[in-house]
C-alpha cells in the first residue's frame, strides 16, 4: 500500500484534489477555445477517457468569451490556462472557470498576482502554481545559472508568498521539468516545504512512446513515494491519449479503482501455440468495444498459461488447436481455437453478471482433465523448445576440450 503525503485540502469545482482525496486526472485541450462547440467535444472525450479536470487555454479575449459558454456545459471542470497576461485571469473568472492555472515565469508582478488572488479568493476559485522549467523566472534563471530543482522551488514558493500575503491559501502546485530526474527532484524537494496539494507532471515529454515513459517514470516514482494528488500527462498526441494513460497509471498503481480494462498477455515463446500478438490485439479491441471492468490474460499455451495467468479473473490460452478458458487459473472451458475470443466474450459477460464462484460452480467438469491432458501432450511434442539441456552439455563440452 502506498502511503501518501498529508496535504491540504482543495476544491476544483465538485472534484476535491489532496487532504487523501483520490489521485485525479487532468489533461488539457487542443482546439482553439474561441472553438465552443469543437472544444467541449474534446472535453467530453476527455471525461470519457478517464480525466476528472480539464484545463483549456485562456490566450486571448475571444477565449475567455468562449469560456463563458463552455464551462455552464461542461460535464467536469474547468480550469484556465493563463500566461503573460493577467487581465485573461480576471477575465476567466468572470467566465466562470473552476480555477486557473498562473505560470509565475511570464506573470512576475507582484501586484497583479495579488489582484488575480483576491478575485480568485473572493469566488473561492484555486489557483494552481504551474512553475515549469522551460519558462522560469528570467531572476532565477540568472541567479541559479539553469533551471535546477532549487530554482523551480523557489519560484514556487515566492509565487506561494504573494498569495498568502493577500489571504489566499487554496493553491495547487506544479515545479515541471522535461528532464525526469530534475522534475523527480524538483517535487521532493517542495513536498517537504509544503503542505499544498500538488500537480505532477513531466513537461513537454513528446510523442508516444518515449513520451509515455519520461511521464511514467516522474510521476509513479513520485506517487510510489506518497507525493503527488492531482496528474497530467504531457504528450505530443491526441490528448484522450494522456487522460486514458494517466486514468491507467493510477489503476495499475492501485490508487483508482479499476474501470475499464486491464489485459495482461504473456510475451510468447517457442511454446506458443498462436499469435499471441494477433490475439491479444483482437481480444483487446473487442473486450474495450464492450467496456468490461476486468483483468483479462491472454496466453500461448496451455502448458504454463493458466497458472502464470492465475491472478486474473479470465483468461484464454491456446493449445492442440484447442482454447482453454480459465477463471482464476481453473479451466472452465475448452473451445475449437478459432472460436476462443469469441467464447472469451461470452465467459466475461457472464462472469460480470453471475460473479466468479458462479462461473466456477458451471465450470465443464472435463474441462480441467482436457487442458492437463493437452499440457502433457504439448510437453512430450515440444519437449525442452529451448534445448537448454542440449546446450548446457555442449558448454561443458567446449571447456574440457
Ligand atoms: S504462456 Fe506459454 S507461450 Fe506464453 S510465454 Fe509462457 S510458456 Fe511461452
Amino acid at each position: 500500500m502506498i502511503e501518501r503525503r498529508e496535504t491540504r485540502q482543495i476544491h476544483v469545482g465538485s472534484v476535491p484534489v489532496g487532504g487523501g482525496s483520490e489521485v485525479t486526472v487532468q489533461s488539457m485541450t487542443t482546439t482553439k477555445t474561441a472553438d465552443v462547440d469543437g472544444t467541449l467535444a474534446q472535453v467530453y472525450a476527455l471525461a470519457g477517457a478517464g480525466a476528472d479536470i480539464v484545463r483549456i487555454t485562456c490566450n486571448d479575449v475571444a477565449a475567455a468569451q468562449g469560456l463563458a459558454e463552455i464551462v455552464p456545459r461542461s460535464p467536469v471542470p474547468i480550469v484556465a490556462d493563463i500566461h503573460f497576461q493577467y487581465r485573461l485571469a480576471l477575465a476567466a473568472l468572470e467566465a466562470g472557470v473552476h480555477a486557473l492555472r498562473l505560470n509565475p515565469g511570464n506573470i512576475r508582478n507582484e501586484a497583479h498576482i495579488k489582484e488575480v488572488a483576491r478575485a480568485a479568493g473572493e469566488r473561492r476559485v484555486p489557483i494552481r502554481i504551474g512553475v515549469n522549467g522551460g519558462s522560469l523566472d528570467k531572476d532565477l534563471l540568472a541567479k541559479y545559472g539553469s533551471a535546477v530543482p532549487e530554482a523551480l522551488v523557489e519560484s514556487a514558493q515566492t509565487e506561494i508568498r504573494y498569495l498568502e500575503d493577500v489571504g489566499f491559501h487554496d493553491i495547487k502546485i506544479s515545479v515541471k521539468h522535461s528532464h525526469v530526474p530534475s522534475m523527480v527532484e524538483s517535487y521532493r524537494q517542495l513536498s517537504e516545504r509544503v503542505e499544498y496539494p500538488l500537480h505532477l507532471g513531466v513537461t513537454e515529454a513528446g510523442p508516444p512512446p518515449g513520451g509515455l515513459i519520461k511521464s511514467v517514470a516522474g510521476i509513479a516514482t513520485l506517487l510510489l513515494e506518497g507525493i503527488g494528488d492531482t496528474i497530467r500527462f504531457s504528450l505530443t498526441a491526441d490528448p484522450v491519449e494522456e487522460a486514458k494513460a494517466g486514468r491507467q497509471l493510477l489503476e495499475y498503481l492501485g490508487l483508482r479503482e479499476r474501470a475499464g480494462l486491464d489485459l495482461i498477455a504473456c510475451p510468447s515463446c517457442g511454446r506458443a501455440e498462436v499469435d499471441v500478438i494477433e490475439v491479444a490485439g483482437e481480444a483487446q479491441r473487442r473486450l474495450e468495444e464492450a467496456e468490461m471492468p476486468i483483468q483479462v490474460a491472454v496466453m500461448g499455451c496451455v502448458v504454463n498459461g493458466p497458472g502464470e495467468a492465475r491472478e486474473a479473473d479470465i483468461g484464454i490460452a491456446a493449445g492442440r488447436g484447442k482454447g482453454h478458458l480459465f477463471i482464476k487459473g481453473q479451466v472452465v472451458r475448452v473451445v475449437p481455437e478459432d472460436e476462443m475470443v469469441d467464447a472469451l466474450l461470452d465467459e466475461a459477460q457472464k462472469l460480470i453478471e453471475e460473479g466468479v464462484d458462479a462461473r466456477l460452480a458451471a465450470a465443464d467438469r472435463m474441462a480441467e482433465q482436457l487442458a492437463a491432458e493437452t499440457a502433457e501432450e504439448l510437453l512430450q511434442i515440444q519437449g525442452d523448445v529451448n534445448r537448454s539441456q542440449e546446450r548446457r552439455a555442449r558448454v561443458a563440452q567446449i571447456v574440457e576440450e
